[in-house]
């Protein structure tokens, strides 16, 4: 009967097992801290939620409005009120990565995977790579931090286990680039916070980041404040850091840090994703979507997708599949979301090479066709169809941004006045006070927008 290794409890990892689990195939899955608390942004869209069956405990915040900020700090609200209707339920999942990977891999084992709370440390791939394959782990399920070394031998590998993979390494996938993402967790007193109730904020500009944005986005008594950068860049990415504090200052005033955290972010897929019955997922494949920084649902897709190819090709785990047969879910996979990863490739290009493209992106987003666009197409996935005359608009507006060279805030803006309080008294708090912890930020006195 088949036997396969599941390395990585991550979104990606748990639901390659859950599938596995419900068609009976004796499937292990290997997690290292099951209290892994993932650096990310936790943002995930609205068909993941009914997709993968998510109930509303693991999701801290229901975001309907988002807040794009210009290099020149010109505000553009996006409220899903105004998009959808206000009767109607779309909204943008906020979850805290601990809460949400635990429930999916505690699902997958109560299902029947066997979860191991364990360090998978070496894989030997057989002759060719072709298997079978013995796994070195130390497993700490006596709760001892060293842990016991065992071995395991298994037929398949699924390797879940992120962008550090050591599953890729063992196959010889090959290298991608990676951006570097930091965020800092900081936590607001209650009328700060009452602000991030339901509102997360993006920020472009080139003190934020040369080819990515910041974000604030809000969890259950905290925000993830961050920002990322090609690994080109990746020296800056403090001062990058810092560009985004700044720039959300008199928001975040009176803050304190709780967590830092960095973690890299894959740039592409992997030159090779199977090699003989070893098959990556999630970031451990490369499937982070350019623009958005998107990754968790397309981790959770392309464990059930390949899993799903495992089931039929193994008949329920009576045989073991062949690299061909794997290689079906390749095949799927580009099919299905090639286009997607080129086109937001080639909207980043676009829109976050230079400044003056980056405001008239902001400003582009103030158009309530291009709003129903990209809300429709992030929280359902799919491909929408466009009116001849949407599409002409768009296309003109984006020739605009391409040709727009230098930044340029509308004569007419006025900066949108903080929301919670007025900018006299922004400005003496910030002459007194500073968010504590968290990266140092140099002491110049602060320019208030
Ligand atoms: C700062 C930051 C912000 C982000 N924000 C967002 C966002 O808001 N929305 C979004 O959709 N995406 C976001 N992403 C991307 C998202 O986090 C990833 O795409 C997603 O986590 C990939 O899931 P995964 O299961 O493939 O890998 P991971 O989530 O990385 O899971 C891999 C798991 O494998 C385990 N593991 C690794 N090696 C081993 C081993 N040898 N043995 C046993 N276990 C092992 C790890 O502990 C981990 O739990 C962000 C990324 C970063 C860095």
């Amino acid at each position: 009967m088949l036997r396969i290794a599941v390395i990585g409890g991550g979104p990606s990892g748990s639901c390659a097992a859950e599938i596995l689990a419900k068609a009976g195939i004796k499937t292990w899955i290997f997690e290292r801290k099951l209290d892994n608390a993932k650096p990310c942004g936790g943002a995930i869209p609205l068909c993941m939620v009914s997709e993968f069956d998510l109930p509303d405990s693991i999701i801290d915040r229901k975001v309907r409005n988002m807040r794009m900020i210009s290099p020149s700090n010109r505000e553009v609200n996006i409220s899903l009120d105004k998009v959808y209707g206000e009767n109607d339920n779309e909204y943008i999942g906020m979850c805290r990565r601990e809460v949400m990977d635990a429930f999916m891999r505690n699902r997958a084992a109560d299902l029947g995977a066997t979860l191991i709370n364990g360090l998978v440390t070496k894989i030997e791939t057989g002759t060719n790579k072709q298997g079978p394959y013995t796994l070195s782990y130390s497993d700490f399920s006596n709760g001892e931090t060293t842990g016991e070394n065992k071995k395991l031998e298994v037929d398949l590998i699924i390797g879940a286990d992120g962008a550090n993979s050591r599953v890729a390494k063992a196959m010889d996938a090959g290298d991608y680039n990676v951006a570097i993402a930091f965020q800092e967790r900081i936590k607001l007193p209650k009328k700060e916070m009452g602000y991030y109730e339901d509102l997360a904020e993006m920020y472009v500009g080139t003190d934020v980041s040369p080819d990515f944005y910041g974000w604030v986005f809000p969890k259950y008594d905290h925000v993830a404040v961050g920002t990322g950068t090609m690994q080109k860049n990746q020296s800056l990415i403090k001062s990058l850091q810092e560009g985004v504090r700044q720039r959300a200052q008199k928001r975040l005033v009176n803050g304190e840090v709780i967590k830092v955290e960095a973690h890299p972010i894959p740039e592409h897929p992997r030159p090779r994703r199977v090699v003989g019955r070893m098959a990556l997922v999630g970031d451990a494949a490369g499937y982070v979507t350019k623009s958005s920084g998107e990754g968790i649902y397309f981790a959770a897709k392309s464990g059930r997708m390949c899993a799903e190819e495992i089931v039929e090709a193994s008949k329920n785990g009576a045989k073991i599949p062949t690299e061909q047969d794997l290689k079906k879910y390749l095949k799927k996979w580009d099919k299905k979301y090639g286009t997607t990863y080129k086109v937001l490739e080639i909207l980043q290009n676009i829109f976050y090479s230079n400044d003056g493209a980056r405001e008239a992106f902001v400003e582009m987003c103030d158009d309530m066709d291009v709003q129903r666009l990209t809300f429709d197409s992030y929280l359902y996935k799919t491909v929408v169809a466009m009116k001849p005359w949407q599409q002409l608009k768009l296309t003109f507006l984006t020739l605009g941004s391409v040709l727009r060279g230098r930044a340029l805030a509308p004569k007419s803006y006025k900066p949108v006045a903080s929301a919670v309080r007025d900018e006299e008294e922004v400005k003496k708090m910030l002459a007194v006070s500073t968010i504590k912890g968290g990266i140092k930020v140099k002491n110049t006195p602060q320019k208030v927008s």
